[in-house]
């Protein structure tokens, strides 16, 4: 029954860098917090896609691995001690008579708070697959939709699909360790980071635009070889590869929750300034939230999770004063003397 179960007054779906930011954050602001996640570990998408990727874009931290940034992250978020679930999926939500909020998770374990922040990322962390048959044939193998170990791909034919910011960063983190990188792209024009892009071209990475990747094929699960044509003349060219990572974005899936009744664009929960849904004590932040020019980075999850904090904040105590905020706690720049 509800009334047996602890009640917080926040409960972040989602231990991902933006989750655990923002529970730091509603410590700060004395929040009763707990954290689900689905996954048996926090730091989402950071420590399962790309532990040994270095993180360039992050204000204050020049240059960070993503292995190194998520310990970081998790020893922040527990500065004021928030509940912590891990292993568990949150999948229905239930409004209580109280305005209470019930989340029931896959195992069947039920949550009750005051107010919901929707830190989910994408929902589960599934990659866009490589449209070929032959694929699963040489997936976990030689193909990959990310970077674990950089070591792996050492004197290595890598091939890499794909011309955003993640296939941009691998081509540029793996010269000097794979034999040959070739990136392999279907658009004529790349959507990275400049900077990233200017990296890469000068690079001894081989770009190939506009091409696809059209067949590959091997032996016992390896592959051996690749097959690109020009997505405009057809034009065909096949040149050995020993690894293939494939970057083509992520399938969007959140589950049970897209039936709760909240406003979706693109797959993504539609936000207001406040970073609230259309339904009252409900949040959404980091890369789940959609609003104008919503940024999917780190960077930009960390401007939600305040916002969002604060608006749950408000959503509880209606009449409390919203002021300005420092971790420092500092007399004069709260403006008081
Ligand atoms: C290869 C790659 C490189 C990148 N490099 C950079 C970079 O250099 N700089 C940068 O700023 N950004 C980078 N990004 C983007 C960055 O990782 C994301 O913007 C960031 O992870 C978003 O954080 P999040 O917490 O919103 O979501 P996520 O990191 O996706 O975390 C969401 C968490 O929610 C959990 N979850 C989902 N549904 C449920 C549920 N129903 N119940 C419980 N838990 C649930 C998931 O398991 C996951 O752990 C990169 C992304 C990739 C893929």
């Amino acid at each position: 029954m509800p009334q047996d179960i602890e009640l917080y007054d926040v409960t972040i779906v989602g231990g991902g860098p933006v989750g655990l930011f923002t529970a730091f954050y509603s410590g700060m602001r004395e929040m009763k917090t707990k954290v689900i996640e689905f996954l048996p570990f926090l730091g989402g998408k950071v420590p399962y896609f790309y532990p040994e990727k270095v993180i360039y874009d992050i204000g204050g931290i020049p240059r960070i691995t993503g292995e190194a940034f998520t310990e970081q992250l998790i020893d922040q978020a527990k500065t004021f001690d928030p509940t912590i679930v891990l292993n568990e999926q949150v999948m229905h939500m239930e409004k209580q008579p109280s305005g209470h909020i019930l989340l029931t998770s896959n195992n069947g374990a039920k949550h009750l708070t005051k107010t919901v922040i929707l830190a989910t990322g994408f929902g589960s962390l599934k990659s866009v697959k490589l449209a070929l048959p032959e694929a699963t044939h040489y997936e976990g193998t030689s193909l990959h939709y990310t970077i674990r170990k950089m070591t792996d791909f050492e004197g290595k034919n890598v091939l890499i699909s794909g011309g955003g910011n993640s296939a941009i960063d691998w081509a540029n983190e793996l010269v000097g360790i794979a034999n040959s990188i070739s990136v392999v792209y279907r658009k004529s024009a790349f959507s990275g980071i400049e900077r990233n892009i200017s990296k890469m071209m000068s690079s001894s990475v081989d770009v190939y635009q506009p091409y696809q990747l059209t067949s590959l094929s091997g032996e016992n699960g390896f592959v051996s070889s690749a097959t690109i044509a020009h997505t405009e003349s057809g034009s065909q060219k096949e040149f050995p590869v020993d690894s293939v990572v494939v970057n083509h974005g992520f399938e969007i899936d959140l589950g049970p929750i897209s039936e709760w009744g909240l406003k979706m664009e693109d797959g993504t929960i539609v936000v207001d300034g406040k970073m609230e849904t259309n339904i009252p004590g409900i949040f959404a932040v980091g890369d789940i939230s959609n609003y104008p020019h919503k940024l999917n980075l780190i960077a930009g999850g960390f401007h939600d999770g305040p916002i969002a904090v604060n608006s749950a904040k408000l959503h509880i105590s209606p009449k409390e004063e919203l002021k300005p905020l420092y971790s420092t706690n500092h007399e004069p720049l709260l403006g008081k003397k």
